[in-house]
């Protein structure tokens, strides 16, 4: 409260004293040599002394920086007191010594605001404060030569007494350093001082112009009291105060921001020019030894100066690169994406745009089985694959795990589509890592600007609900549904909870595929697939909840849901003439689970099924969990007459060695493998030696995702046992698949060969 009330009375005597310098304005113009001494010594007194008071009170008041407040109000009262000392000493214009008392009381003023300034800058900028100096000495440097230019005639006048010489300088030298500060403390600042700032530098200004004005009067004899140039000064102590009361009364967590660029370089470029411009005067003779000396003195420094500035900026430049690349791939990160695209929409000159929101499917699975070390080079190989099938001008971006972002200009949805598609495809072919093949699906959201919105943060949302339905409706690739239809946002949370209802409500559902045998067409066995029988979104596949199960912990309620409907569907399928098999995926997770043998067995005695009506597929991962662990539950369950097959084979781990170990009956070749197998010679030859393998080691093989008649031509050719695809049957229910068993004239259900 007091300090509110000081400030007040700051502004007050700040006013006061702005009245105080106007009116000896007026008294000089006017009244011009016929002043009278007495009054006018009053009044100048006081347009310098009453800003002094101001600056005091604004210290007293000050809610931060009081150091340098009262650094400032010193100067600026001890400028006063010189002032009023000068005014004494010529009141009977006597002859005044010089340098006199006045002077030393007068220039106390430099070295306060000096003082103050570089407090505050430290304050403020601790970082690139050595800059600030460097520029300041530069900036100094600099104007002193152009001083001793100047000043030539007066320095030359009071001849070789360097003390007069030294205080003659002193008052513009002091000025020009604190002007060289201020442009230092301006280049902080993106080159620009903050508008607070600009009192001081006019009272700088006015300063400089009339101490060196005075200076080079002095010298010729042409000084004479009492005219308006004598104001100047008391203006330059106004305008000071003003910066010093507006200083103080600013908070004192305001920091100014720090915004170096190549305004940094100015100062020490200006004084390069000043002191290059005085070393070519000198060539021709035509300077002083001392202006000589300031200007090497100053060219060395500013070189200095340019270095460690260029050096700065370099940084600078480094660091900005840094926040706005993602470490991992290189490409452009979220921040960077977020200005890229804003810039981006608004300048580009395509009528439509388009957000692709790209997510890797089954990408956890890679971190979680090879190690983050393969994850890894799995996302740069991705991003690579990704920037190679996009033109310059698009923006690529990696927002953080296995999600990617493209912006395009597009000609419109189709092309949208189309370019989700080549994208989709570039990811398609398996990624060799460290030996290791891996196929990595891609599910892509698209939102078009500006039909879908118009700001990046919009966009996004939207792209991610269309990437999510692409995911569970399995499309591959959704566009952003129209505006009008409102947002789903928040659908992972609900999926949760969801989820839990769908487990207690029997809401899952199996589809089945035919296992085909490839010598004589018959099919023994079928692959139950999962399927979530959603209230209101429809019919959702694995890949829309398997993640969210397994990362809520439902994995295994999901695996014994599962069980029990493929073994109930098994047992009415006996019931009706049909001994298939049914081969149920289990996740890593459940090969921890050492209940799941005793499980099995249960659940087979409860509908008298023999073991063999029921299969295990696994992943290649799943084994190298635990692989002890794993192997005596699988040969718990094989004991049952369980088979146990490798699912996505070749995907994981590319060795056949370790199965020799391990209790298995079949392999399930990935369909990244297959689907190339007749167009692709190393595909064929891999195929080939893998079904050679796996039979000299004992093992069925099965071909996965033969999608035609060619790929089941060329496995039927290279001794393949058994073909799985929609090139044979998509999976469907019970009652789709016995007819589609009825009506294949190459599938009869062979129920004879059961036991
Ligand atoms: P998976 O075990 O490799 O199953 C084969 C997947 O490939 C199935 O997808 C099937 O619909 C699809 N597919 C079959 N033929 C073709 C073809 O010719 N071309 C193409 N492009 N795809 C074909 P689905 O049913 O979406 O299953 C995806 C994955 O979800 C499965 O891959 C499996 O890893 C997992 N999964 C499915 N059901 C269960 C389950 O009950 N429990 C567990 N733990 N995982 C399951
Ligand atoms: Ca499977
Ligand atoms: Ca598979």
């Amino acid at each position: 409260m007091a300090g509110r009330t000081t400030s007040r009375a700051a502004v007050f005597v700040l006013l006061a004293g702005w009245c105080a310098v106007v009116a000896f304005l007026v008294q000089l113009i006017v009244f011009g040599d016929h002043v009278n001494v007495f009054v006018t010594g009053a009044v100048n007194f006081f347009s310098q002394f009453l800003p002094a008071v101001a600056c005091c009170l604004a210290a007293a008041g000050a809610r931060g920086r009081r150091s340098e407040a009262f650094l400032v109000a010193g100067g600026v009262m001890a400028y006063s007191i010189g002032n009023l000392l000068l005014s004494v000493l010529t009141a009977n214009d006597a002859y005044v010594p010089f340098p006199s008392i006045s002077d030393a009381a007068y220039l106390l003023f430099y070295p306060a605001v000096m003082a103050a300034l570089l407090i505050g800058m430290a304050r403020e900028h601790r970082r690139i404060r050595a800059s600030v100096a460097w520029d300041t000495a530069v900036g100094a440097l600099g104007a002193g030569t152009l001083l001793a230019v100047v000043l030539r005639p007066a320095i030359e006048q009071v001849g070789g007494n360097p003390l007069q010489i030294a205080v003659a300088v002193a008052y513009p030298l002091g000025d020009a350093v604190l002007i060289a500060g201020l442009l230092g403390i301006a280049c902080l600042h993106g080159g620009r001082l903050p508008r607070r700032w600009l009192p001081l530098m006019a009272g700088l200004a006015l300063f400089s112009v009339g101490d060196i004005v005075y200076s080079l009067r002095v010298s010729s004899g042409g000084y004479q009291l009492h005219t308006p140039l004598d104001a100047i000064w008391s203006f330059g102590v106004a305008l000071v105060s003003t910066w010093a009361v507006l200083q103080a009364q600013r908070p004192a967590r305001a920091r100014e921001s720090e915004t170096g660029n190549s305004a940094a370089l100015i100062v020490p470029a200006l004084a390069n020019v000043a002191a290059l411009g005085v070393l070519l005067a000198a060539s021709a003779g035509m300077m002083s030894r001392l202006a000589v000396v300031l200007a090497i003195v100053t060219g060395l420094a500013a070189a200095g100066r340019t270095h460690v500035a260029y050096r700065q900026l370099r940084r600078m430049a480094e660091l900005i690169r840094q926040a706005r690349t993602d470490d991992l791939t290189g490409l452009a990160n979220r921040r960077a994406l977020y200005d890229l695209a804003t810039e981006r929409l608004r300048r580009s000159s395509a009528a439509t745009s388009a957000l692709l929101l790209i997510d890797l499917d089954r990408f956890k699975g890679v971190n979680d089985g090879l190690g983050h070390h393969v994850g890894d080079r799995l996302l740069v190989q991705a991003g690579q694959r990704l920037a190679e099938r996009l033109r310059p001008d698009d923006v690529l971006a990696r927002l953080g795990g296995d999600e990617f972002a493209v912006i395009a200009d597009v000609a419109d949805a189709e092309a949208a589509t189309e370019l989700a598609r080549r994208l989709r495809a570039a990811l398609a072919t398996p990624f060799d890592l460290e030996g290791i093949a891996v196929r990595i699906d891609a599910s892509i959201g698209i939102a078009l600007h500006p039909e879908h919105g118009d700001d990046i943060h919009l966009l996004l949302r939207r792209a991610d609900v269309a990437m999510y339905r692409a995911k569970t409706t399995r499309q591959g690739q959704c566009l952003a549904a129209p505006v009008a239809e409102g947002d789903d946002g928040g659908d992972q949370l609900r999926l949760l909870q969801e989820l839990h209802e769908a487990l207690a409500e029997d809401q899952l559902v199996l589809h089945y595929q035919p296992k085909m045998d490839l010598r004589d067409g018959t099919v023994r066995g079928v692959e139950a697939l999962v399927r979530w029988n959603h209230p209101t979104r429809g019919l959702l596949y694995p890949d829309a909840f398997l993640a969210a199960a397994t990362d809520a912990g439902l994995m295994d309620r999901l695996t014994e849901t599962v069980l029990r409907l493929a073994l109930d569907q098994a047992y009415r399928w006996r019931e009706a003439g049909h001994a298939l098999t049914v081969a149920v995926n289990l996740s890593a997770h459940s090969l921890q689970d050492t209940t799941l043998p005793v499980r099995v067995a249960t659940q087979l005695r409860e509908r008298g099924l023999p073991g063999s009506a029921v299969q295990i597929e696994i992943t290649e991962d799943a084994l190298m969990g635990d692989r002890t662990h794993a192997t005596a539950i699988l040969s718990r369950l094989r004991a049952l007459g369980v088979q146990i097959a490798i699912d996505d084979f070749g995907t994981g781990f590319s060795s056949l060695a370790y199965l020799r170990d391990l209790p298995v009956d079949e392999l399930k070749l990935d369909r990244s493998f297959v689907a190339p197998v007749s167009t692709d010679r190393h595909a064929a030859a891999l195929v080939a030696s893998t079904i050679h393998l796996s039979h000299s080691l004992g093992l069925r093989m099965v071909a996965e995702g033969v999608e035609d008649d060619t790929t089941l031509g060329h496995l039927r050719r290279e001794g393949c046992d058994q073909a799985q695809g929609y090139g044979i049957c998509r999976p469907a229910t019970a009652e789709a698949l016995i007819e589609w068993l009825q009506d294949a004239p190459h599938a009869e259900v062979t129920s004879a060969s059961m036991p």
